[in-house]
């Protein structure tokens, strides 16, 4: 396993409101706040959910959508930079009106009713996600250091 050290720079509490779109609401604050370096967890709400699934053989991401109201039993990720950016990387598992639970990747499109996200900032170089043959993912190079400013 490859590995860096980080330590804390910050805590953030944060809250979506009804009707954005989750994952475009958290890459917004990452990019808005410069921060490339993190871990998200996010609980609360959602008016329809759109999750993904890798499909590694045909090495594509598969997505379903829940057009109904779900509780975010548990979200939880990360912030790296992708192609200089900020990204976020975040798996949610989503619960129906009987407890139902459905999980995978979050993709755009999740409508949010009502979300509360704590988000912790690293403070290091950003792991750097980059082209991985083996996979086909886009996954960290922890050799590859980004830019040290961890923090807003
Ligand atoms: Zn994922």
């Amino acid at each position: 396993m490859e590995s860096q050290a980080y330590g804390p720079a910050g805590y953030f509490l944060g809250s979506l409101r009804k009707g954005d779109d989750l994952l475009a609401g958290l890459d917004g604050w990452c990019r808005d706040n410069r921060v490339t370096c993190g871990l998200i967890w996010v609980i609360g709400s959602l008016s329809r959910a759109v999750l993904g699934f890798y499909d590694q053989q045909e090495r594509v991401y598969r997505s379903f959508r829940l057009d109904e109201p779900l509780e975010i039993v548990s979200g939880s990720g990360n912030v790296s930079l992708k192609d200089g950016r900020p990204f976020c990387h975040v798996h949610l598992v989503v619960a129906d009106s009987r407890g139902r639970c459905f999980g995978g990747h979050l993709m755009p499109d999740c409508s949010v009713f009502a979300a509360e996200v704590h988000l912790a900032i690293l403070d290091g170089a950003a792991p750097v996600r980059l082209a991985d043959k083996n996979t086909g993912l886009s996954l960290w190079d922890l050799r590859a250091p980004g830019p040290t400013d961890g923090g807003a």
